[in-house]
C-alpha cells in the first residue's frame, strides 16, 4: 500500500495555515487548518477533493482554522451531488442498454445500483459542532453525506482506525491562556463543560443542515403548514420538469428553485420565467384536491411565502458553550505494508509461474497438484515497518510544553504496545515566532525523522495563488495605479536568494503543492519544487510570448490613447475625485483561480473606509492589495462594513475581518467604538452566537440592520427599532454622511441594495446593488450617484439564467446606471463561468456594440421582474437612444468599467477604464491559450515516477498526478453553485 503526502497549503503571502493531504489510491485524509481561502488554494494546486474521506482539524477551534470549512464543504457537497447525478444517469443508460428480457416477459438487469459512495467526516475538537451550527441560517444541503465528529476524550480511546491508517489525536492545553490557569485547570474546565444532551442536540442540527430534507421535518400540524408543504412540492416538481424540458440541468439539491417558491407569489412566478410563458394558470393555484389524504385543501393565499423553512433553522438558539482552549495534533501511522513477493521461494516450493503467482502476491493461497497448500506468507518477505507521520499544531508558545508532554505520553504508549515504527515526517504547524523557539528546536533534536516547521512569521514566504498573482502582474502593464502589483513588499526572488535550511537533511522547507514520498525504509523523498513566484518572469513572458507581444503593444496603445485624451480633458478638480474603490473580490458563487468572492473596499478621504460585502478570504485579499501594514491601517480607518445579503459568497469573510479589526484596535488602545456593521437583521444572530466560541470584539461593533435603513422605515420613525435609529443618528452625526438608504433587492429573502450620500463638500454618492434583478427602489435611492457598483453576473445571452437565479445581465446593470443617472459605473460579481473577462463584445455579430444597445427586452418584460411598485415611487421609463459608452467629447456620459480582483480606481480616473478594453481582450485571449496548455498534468518528479510505473502495467500505486477538474465539470459546478444557500424563510 503506497502512500504519499501533499502539502495543500503552507503559510505564505496568501495564507496563514497549514493543510496536509495523505494520499492512498482509494482514499485521502486531510490534516490541519481549513482556513479561509482553502478551497481556492485547492483549485490553484489542482487538488482533487472527491476521494477525501476524513478531515482532521488541528489546533484550536477558532475561525482561523475553521473559517474555510463552510465554503469548502458547500463546494464538496455540490460536487458530490453532481457526481451522484452522473452516476445515476450512467447507470440508467447502462441498464436501458443491457437489460435482458426474461422468458416470463420481465426484465432482468445486469447492472444493479452500485453501493452508496462513502461520506465525508470532519473530526474536530471542542466546539466544532457549535461552530457549524451557527451557520444554520445560511447552509442547507440535502444528502451531502457530510458528518461531523467532535472529540470529547471521555472514553479511553479516541483512536481512528481503518484499513489504511491509525490516527491518534493529541490534545494540548495552554500553560496559561488569557487567564493564569494551568494546563491541568484548563483540561478540567473543558471536561466540565461537556454536556452530552447539548451535544446530541447540536449533532441533530448540524445533521439536518447537511443531510436534511426540507419537507421531512414535522412541525405545526395545522392546515396552513400542510398546504404550504404540499404546494411547495408540487411546484418543485413542476419547475424540475420545466427545467428538464428546457434542457437546463435538473440537479438534486436545487435550492434556487426553492428560493423561487419562497418568495414569489404564484402569479409572479409565471412571469419570472420565459419557459413559463404561455403555460396555463398553474394547477395548484387555488383550491386543490389532495389525492394523498383525501383532505380538502383550503384556499391558498397567493402572496404567502411558499417554501417551508429548512429544518435546522427551527432551532432559535443554540445550547451555550465556552471558548475551547485545547489544540489538537495528530499522530498518524500508516497501516502495515505487506512484504515483497519472492518468486524464487515460490518456485522452490513448487508453485508454477503464472496465475498462481498473482494469487500469492495478493495474499491468497494456492493448492499444488499434490494437494499441498502454499500460503502467501510462505513466499513473502516479512512485513515492512509501519510508517508514521506527525502533524503538530502549536497555536502559540503557551501550548508548546503541553504538546511536548503529549508526544512523550504517546511515545510511552507506543513502547508499551510494542509498536516500533518510525515517524519519518514531522510537520510542525506553529504560531507566530515559534519557529525559532529554542525549546522546540532542542526537542526536535531528540526526535528521529525529518521535520518541517511551518510558521506565518517565517521570513521566507512565497505567493501561493500564483495564477492570480500572474494575472495581476500582466494587468499591471496596463496601468500601474489601476492595476498594482500583488502583495506589496513581496521580496523579489532575484533580490533575496532562497535561504538554505540550517540542517539540510532534517529540516525541510515548506512549499505548497509539495509532494512528499514517505517511504518506510528510504525515508522522505521530495518531489520537484515549483519555482517561486517571480514578477519579472511574468513580465518577460508578456513581451515575448503573449501573441508575439500583441498584448504588450495593445497595452502601449491604451497608454497613448489615455495620454491624448487626458490632454483634452477639463482639469477642474471635483471634491469626490480622490475617492478610491478597490475591488477585492469580483466573482460570484465560489472563489476561482482569478476571481475571489464579493468584496469591495471604498476609501473616502476625510471620512474613512467602507467595505461592501465580505466574502470568504476578504482579509487575505486586503493583504494582497494593501500589504500587511497598510491592511492594518485600512482596518483602523474602517467605518462601515456593509453586508448586502446572507449568501455565503457575500459574508463568510466577516468574522476574520472583524477579528483583525478588533486585534488592531486592542493593539493601539484607541477608542474602539467606531465601526458600524450594516447587515440584514438575521446576520446578527449568527454573529452573536459565534461570540460564544471566540471573542472577536462584537460588543465593540455597532450593528444597524439593513431593514431599519429602508427608505420607508426612515420616513416612519415609529416603526423603527429604537436602538437602530439611535445608532443611525449617531453614525450620521459622527461621520460626514448625509444619509444611508437601503431598498429591497430582488434576490433572496432579506437582500438589500444601498446608497451612501456624503455631506458637502464631497457630495460623493455611492450606490451598491448587492445581488439583485433590476429594481425601481434601487434606481430611486441611487439617483445621480457618483459611483454605481453593480453586479453583472451574466452575459446578456444568459438572460434566462439571470432571471432564474435573480441576478442581472450586463445590459440590465448598464440600464440601471442610466436610469439612475450614475456618473460612473463599475460592473462586478461576474459568473465564474467567465473566470477572467466577462463577455464584452461577443454579441456584436450584427454589427451592434451591445454596450450601445442595452435594450435586450421590452420595457414591459423588464417591469415584470421589478418588485411591485409602491405608488410613491416613479419608474423611469425614458428610453436612452444614444450610446452609453463614454466618448472623449462627452464628459458627462456614464463611464463604465469592468472590475478585476485587486483593481483600484479613483473617481477621477474612471474615464480611463474604457481605453483598456482592447488590450484586455487581447490579454484574455492569450491567457485562455495558456490555461489550456498548463491544464495538462505538470511534470514533476514524483508524479512522473508514478506515470512510468503505470506504463509498466504494474498495479497502480504511488503518487498519481492530480487531474484538473474537467471544463465540463467546472462549468456544471459553477452553474450549480449559483444556487448556494440562501437564508431561510421561516419568518
Ligand atoms: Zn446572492
Amino acid at each position: 500500500m503506497k502512500s504519499y503526502v501533499e502539502l495543500v497549503t503552507v503559510p505564505s503571502r496568501d495564507n496563514n495555515s497549514t493543510l496536509l493531504m495523505l494520499h492512498f489510491d482509494e482514499k485521502r485524509y486531510v490534516f490541519g487548518q481549513v482556513a479561509e481561502g482553502t478551497q481556492r488554494m485547492l483549485g490553484q494546486n489542482m487538488v482533487k477533493m472527491n476521494r477525501i474521506s476524513d478531515i482532521f482539524l488541528s489546533g484550536k477551534t477558532e475561525w482561523s482554522s475553521t473559517g474555510g470549512l463552510t465554503g469548502l464543504l458547500l463546494t464538496m457537497g455540490d460536487a458530490k451531488a453532481i457526481r451522484d447525478l452522473e452516476r445515476q444517469q450512467q447507470l440508467e443508460r447502462k441498464q436501458a442498454k443491457y437489460a435482458v428480457a426474461n422468458p416470463d416477459g420481465s426484465m432482468s438487469n445486469p447492472y444493479p445500483p452500485p453501493p452508496e459512495p462513502k461520506g465525508l467526516t470532519i473530526h474536530g475538537g471542542k466546539n466544532i459542532l457549535s461552530t457549524m451550527a451557527t451557520t444554520r441560517n445560511f447552509v442547507f444541503r440535502e444528502n451531502s453525506g457530510i458528518n461531523f465528529h467532535e472529540y470529547d476524550f471521555l472514553e479511553g480511546s479516541v483512536v481512528f482506525k481503518d484499513d489504511f491508517v491509525t490516527i491518534r489525536p493529541l490534545r494540548a492545553f495552554p500553560r496559561q491562556g488569557s487567564s493564569t490557569m494551568t494546563v491541568e485547570e484548563n483540561r478540567l474546565r473543558e471536561i466540565e463543560d461537556i454536556d452530552l444532551g447539548s451535544r446530541e442536540q447540536l449533532k441533530n442540527i448540524v445533521d439536518a443542515m447537511w443531510n436534511g430534507q426540507p419537507g421531512s421535518l414535522q412541525v405545526g400540524k395545522d392546515d396552513e403548514d400542510y398546504v404550504i408543504s404540499l404546494v411547495t412540492r408540487l411546484k418543485e416538481d413542476e419547475q424540475r420538469q420545466r427545467n428538464e424540458k428546457a434542457g437546463s440541468s435538473a440537479l438534486p439539491n436545487k435550492d434556487h428553485d426553492r428560493d423561487i417558491e419562497s418568495e414569489s407569489p404564484p402569479k409572479r412566478l409565471k412571469l419570472n420565467s420565459d419557459q413559463a410563458k404561455g403555460d396555463k394558470e398553474p394547477s395548484w393555484d387555488g383550491i386543490l384536491e389532495a389525492s394523498e389524504t383525501g383532505r380538502p385543501i383550503p384556499e391558498f393565499s397567493a402572496s404567502r411565502p411558499l417554501r417551508r423553512p429548512w429544518p435546522a433553522t427551527y432551532t432559535r438558539s443554540l445550547p451555550g458553550t465556552i471558548p475551547s482552549t485545547s489544540a489538537l495534533s495528530y499522530m498518524i501511522s500508516i497501516a502495515q505494508v505487506r512484504g515483497r513477493f519472492r518468486p524464487d521461494i515460490a518456485k522452490k516450493l513448487g508453485v508454477k509461474p503464472g496465475p498462481d503467482f498473482r494469487i500469492l502476491t495478493d495474499g491468497g493461497s494456492v493448492t499444488l497438484e499434490d494437494g499441498t497448500i502454499i500460503h502467501s506468507t510462505q513466499c513473502l518477505d516479512p512485513p515492512r515497518l509501519v510508517n508514521g507521520i506527525a502533524f503538530l499544531d502549536i497555536p502559540d508558545e503557551n501550548f508548546l510544553e503541553s504538546t511536548i508532554e503529549e508526544i512523550n505520553v504517546w511515545k510511552e504508549e507506543r513502547k508499551n504496545n510494542k509498536e516500533n515504527y518510525a515517524v519519518s515526517l514531522w510537520v510542525w504547524a506553529v504560531g507566530p515566532n515559534i519557529e525559532t523557539n529554542k525549546r522546540l528546536l532542542d526537542y526536535i533534536d531528540t526526535l528521529d525523522g525529518q521535520h518541517m516547521i511551518n510558521s506565518p512569521t517565517s521570513p521566507f514566504q512565497d505567493m501561493s495563488l500564483k495564477d492570480s498573482a500572474a494575472q495581476a502582474t500582466r494587468l499591471n502593464l496596463l496601468d500601474n495605479e489601476n492595476f498594482p502589483l500583488p502583495c506589496p513588499g513581496y521580496s523579489h526572488p532575484s533580490d533575496v536568494p532562497e535561504p538554505e535550511p540550517t540542517d539540510k537533511d532534517r529540516i525541510l522547507r515548506a512549499r505548497d503543492s509539495l509532494l512528499i514520498d514517505v517511504h518506510p525504509t528510504q525515508g522522505v523523498q521530495l518531489a520537484k519544487l515549483r519555482p517561486r513566484f517571480d514578477y519579472s518572469l511574468v513580465q518577460r513572458e508578456v513581451k515575448t510570448k503573449f501573441g508575439d507581444g500583441r498584448y504588450w503593444r495593445a497595452a502601449k496603445a491604451a497608454h497613448e490613447k489615455i495620454a491624448k485624451e487626458a490632454a483634452q480633458r477639463d482639469p477642474t478638480p471635483s471634491a469626490a475625485d480622490e475617492v478610491e474603490l478597490v475591488t477585492l473580490g469580483t466573482g460570484s458563487s465560489m472563489p476561482s483561480k482569478y476571481r475571489n468572492v464579493s468584496a469591495t473596499a471604498v476609501t473616502v478621504p476625510g471620512f474613512g473606509n467602507i467595505l461592501l460585502d465580505c466574502g470568504e478570504s476578504t482579509l487575505n485579499q486586503l493583504r494582497r492589495s494593501y500589504g500587511q501594514e497598510k491592511t492594518a491601517d485600512f482596518l483602523k480607518n474602517m467605518k462601515i462594513l456593509y453586508i448586502s445579503h446572507l449568501h455565503a459568497d457575500h459574508h463568510l469573510g466577516t468574522i476574520a475581518v472583524l477579528k483583525a479589526w478588533f486585534l488592531r484596535m486592542v493593539d493601539t488602545s484607541e477608542d474602539i467604538s467606531k465601526l458600524y456593521l450594516i447587515a440584514p437583521s438575521k446576520f446578527l444572530n449568527f454573529l452573536e452566537e459565534y461570540t460564544q466560541i471566540e471573542n472577536y470584539g462584537l460588543r465593540h461593533i455597532n450593528f444597524i440592520s439593513c431593514d431599519s435603513l429602508l427608505v420607508a422605515s426612515q420616513q416612519h420613525p415609529d416603526n423603527k427599532k429604537r436602538e437602530d435609529s439611535q445608532r443611525i443618528e449617531e453614525l450620521l452625526s459622527a461621520l460626514p454622511l448625509e444619509k444611508i438608504e437601503t431598498s429591497r433587492a430582488v434576490h433572496c429573502r432579506g437582500s438589500f441594495t444601498v446608497a451612501f450620500t456624503f455631506k458637502q463638500p464631497t457630495g460623493f454618492k455611492l450606490a451598491y446593488s448587492g445581488d439583485t434583478r433590476p429594481t425601481n427602489g434601487f434606481v430611486e435611492i441611487g439617483k445621480d450617484c457618483t459611483v454605481l457598483l453593480h453586479e453583472a453576473t451574466f452575459d446578456d445571452e444568459l438572460r434566462d439564467e439571470a432571471l432564474a437565479k435573480r441576478h442581472c445581465t450586463t445590459s440590465e446593470a448598464i440600464q440601471a446606471g442610466k436610469d439612475m443617472g450614475a456618473k460612473n459605473l463599475l460592473l462586478t460579481h461576474f459568473s465564474q463561468r467567465y473566470p477572467k473577462l466577462p463577455n464584452i463584445r461577443r454579441q456584436s455579430s450584427n454589427g451592434d456594440d451591445p454596450l450601445c444597445d442595452p435594450f435586450m427586452e421590452t420595457s414591459e418584460e423588464r417591469e415584470s421582474t421589478y418588485i411591485p411598485r409602491t405608488k410613491d415611487i416613479k419608474v423611469s421609463e425614458k428610453r436612452h437612444d444614444g450610446p452609453i459608452v463614454s466618448k472623449p467629447d462627452d464628459e458627462n456620459a456614464m463611464h463604465i468599467g469592468f472590475a478585476f480582483d485587486m483593481m483600484r480606481v479613483k473617481v477621477k480616473d474612471f474615464w480611463k477604464l474604457e481605453s483598456f478594453i482592447p488590450a484586455l481582450e487581447e490579454l484574455f485571449k492569450q491567457e485562455e491559450k495558456l490555461d489550456d496548455e498548463v491544464s495538462e498534468p505538470n511534470e514533476n518528479l514524483s508524479k512522473g515516477q508514478s506515470q512510468d510505473k503505470n506504463k509498466k502495467g504494474k498495479k497502480k500505486e504511488g503518487p498519481t498526478p492530480p487531474q484538473p477538474t474537467s471544463k465540463r465539470q467546472q462549468d456544471k459546478l459553477a452553474k450549480k453553485l449559483q444556487r448556494r444557500g440562501p437564508p431561510q424563510s421561516s419568518n
